[in-house]
């Protein structure tokens, strides 16, 4: 007998497992179920496919028996089964990232921690809420030797060779003395309707009943043996939609989702024509934890024919849908597809830009709860569509939305364009690293005065390069009022001859700060901050600092153009100060203070300190 010691990690989750995770323990069931259901879809593949299994006579079956005294439940399948190095891989390591991410995302909410389980791939290690131990008995489909896997959930196993005729997993679960409810058929037959009723394969239960028979004085109860199907075993998908309920696809999505929140949407639909596919697409209500990971994982799962092919194919819809769970089924594709071919597929990308136009517009037609509950959990996938997938910009450009300088919440550009200007055409925005410091610069001001919506972009990572490719929605021309004259109250000729009076006074500025601007302007777009810095637009740097911060470069310093507000009472005092020594020290404060005001890092932070306390100490 070899023993094993499981790795630190899995020690720690089944820790949780067996002290934490309590508040719902039935989906044990329902992760052994999906992966009994996981080997049949790997087997049936093989036996179409492969000339080494084609004249086996199987078809795909989950078996659970009940034993009340020995207080114990199995779970088995005729699937793919597993060898030694299988077993060591998924159930005795982890050699996907799962258990880390799984421990790392837990929220202490048990319910919602349940709920992580399927997600992250650890469902194997569910049975342990209800085991006091568990015994894996497999056979792998073409092999020879069948093993044993045996844990009782502390930190050992074992892995032993033993004899099993048929390939496929058998899973012994002893029961802890406080879990009978699993060996009551009524409980099973329940949790296996909530959660595993549309698996495509027949479940059947084994138990025994007592039963009355004979009549009057001869009646007498004796104990038989019952097996039944307790499950539907059609793929939801290929049911037509008309006899299918609300209740059905809810069911289905429990199983196929590992969680039990009802999606934001689902959309089932055949086609017909030069392709025949059906989908079947669930919008899930809280994004799944790795979309935003480098190695998230397909929600989709292609089948041909009612025959699974993969659940890896990250190509099956645009990444930026990676949230979509769901599955695809074509009649056209060849079942012996090769999985390298699938990406250059036309049958494939032909279904893929069906699929996308229909989810989008699923979204698109969401109601205003969902659709802010959509906008929460995936804004961020839709501004990465908006870059990546131009045949369908227009779309996702109806279903983006951001922050506004005037209206609370999150808004469509819709209704910007609504209350906008329909002659100019423009939609103003400004980003910002937060909320906070978009909505207090002073670049704002003007706009704010002239009753002007600015769209807010506090995403900045991702509207820094997103939003200026955006170009145009509706013909309305997108405008960073960071690089733009902005609205103002005075007329052309008014602002020339201010520009003019001023001059010296903004040469003397330039002079002091050197290098550190561009330029020095009047500006027209202050109210009440005495001045602002603002990009050079016409500056090559300036539009590629977001390509530098992209390739995890330095950004190189964008020149800064400082506007002063000629209206502030400070600047005009500033203009009549003959003191050198203050003139220098103000016109550097109020250039690192622009540039605190829009969120830019000052380089001599305890210089600008000196210069305040100075300031202050020869004014009070
Ligand atoms: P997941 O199913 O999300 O990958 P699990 O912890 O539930 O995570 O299972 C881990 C792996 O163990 C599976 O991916 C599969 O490779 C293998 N496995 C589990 N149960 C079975 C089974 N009944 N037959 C064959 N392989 C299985």
């Amino acid at each position: 007998m070899a023993k094993h010691t499981y790795q630190t990690e899995i020690g720690q989750l089944l820790h949780l497992m067996t002290h934490s995770l309590y508040s719902n323990k039935e989906i044990f069931v329902r992760e052994l179920v999906s992966n009994a259901s996981d080997a049949l879809d790997k087997f049936n593949y093989f036996h179409l496919t492969d000339e080494k299994f084609k004249n086996e006579e199987w078809s795909g079956n989950v078996f659970i028996t009940l034993d009340k005294d020995d207080n114990s439940i199995t779970i088995g399948d005729n699937g793919i089964g597993m060898n030694q190095e299988d077993l060591m891989a998924h159930i005795g390591t982890i050699a996907k990232s799962g258990t880390k991410s799984f421990v790392e995302n837990l929220t202490g909410d048990a319910k919602k921690d349940s709920n992580l389980i399927g997600q992250f791939g650890v469902g194997f290690y569910s049975v342990f809420m209800v085991a006091s131990s568990v015994e894996v008995i497999t056979k792998k489909a073409g092999e020879e030797q069948a093993y044993k896997f045996t844990s009782d959930g502390s930190g050992e196993f074992d892995i032993t060779p033993v004899t099993k005729e048929s390939h496929g997993t058998v899973i012994y679960i002893k029961l802890k003395d406080d879990e009978k409810e699993f060996v009551s058929p009524w409980r099973i037959k329940e949790i296996v309707k909530k959660y595993s009723n549309h698996i495509a394969y027949p479940i059947t239960l084994n138990f025994k009943e007592e039963e009355s028979v004979g009549d009057g004085d001869d009646k007498k109860t004796q104990i038989v043996g019952k097996s039944e199907q307790i499950n539907v075993a059609k793929a939801l998908w290929s049911i037509n939609k008309s006899q299918l309920t609300k209740e059905d696809y809810l069911e289905f999505y429990s199983g196929i989702s590992h969680s039990d929140s009802e999606p934001l949407a689902y959309l089932h639909n055949r086609a017909e024509g030069a392709n025949e596919y059906t989908t079947l697409f669930y919008i899930p209500s809280v994004a799944p934890a790795d979309i935003y990971r480098a190695e998230w994982e397909s929600g989709v799962k292609l089948y041909v024919k009612r025959v699974f092919i993969t659940d890896s194919d990250k190509e099956l819809l645009p990444a930026y849908l990676r949230f979509v769970k769901g599955v695809i089924d074509s009649s056209d594709l060849p079942l012996n597809v090769s999985r390298e071919l699938l990406q250059e597929n036309r049958i494939l990308a032909n279904i893929k830009q069906g699929s996308t136009k229909r989810i989008l517009q699923a979204i698109n037609k969401l109601d205003v709860e969902d659709s802010d509950k959509f906008t929460e959990q995936y804004n961020r996938l839709i501004k990465e569509g908006i870059y990546t997938d131009h045949v369908n910009k227009e779309l996702l450009l109806d279903i983006v939305r951001y922050k506004s300088s005037s209206e609370n919440g999150m808004i469509s550009l819709e209704s910007y364009l609504s209350r906008g200007n329909s002659e100019k055409k423009e939609i103003y925005y400004i980003i910002a690293q937060n909320e906070k410091i978009a909505k207090s610069s002073p670049l704002l001001e003007a706009y704010k005065k002239a009753n002007i919506e600015v769209l807010i972009m506090d995403d900045m990572e991702v509207d820094e390069i997103v939003t200026p490719m955006i170009g145009a929605y509706k013909e309305w021309n997108f405008k960073d009022i960071s690089t733009i004259e902005s609205p103002s109250s005075k007329s052309e000729d008014e602002q020339k001859v201010i520009n003019e009076e001023m001059k010296p006074f903004t040469d003397k500025l330039k002079d002091t700060l050197g290098d550190a601007i561009k330029e020095v302007k009047i500006s027209s777009r202050l109210t009440d901050s005495p001045a602002c810095v603002i990009k050079d637009s016409s500056d090559p740097m300036a539009s590629m600092a977001h390509i530098f911060r992209q390739m995890g470069q330095e950004v190189p310093d964008a020149p800064l153009i400082l506007e002063v507000n000629p209206d502030s009472d400070m600047i005009k005092k500033l203009q009549n100060t003959t003191d050198k020594d203050m003139f220098d020290d103000i016109a550097w404060v109020l250039l690192d203070s622009a540039k605190i005001a829009e969120g830019i890092e000052i380089e001599e932070k305890s210089e600008f300190a000196k210069r305040v306390a100075r300031i202050a100490s020869r004014t009070m």
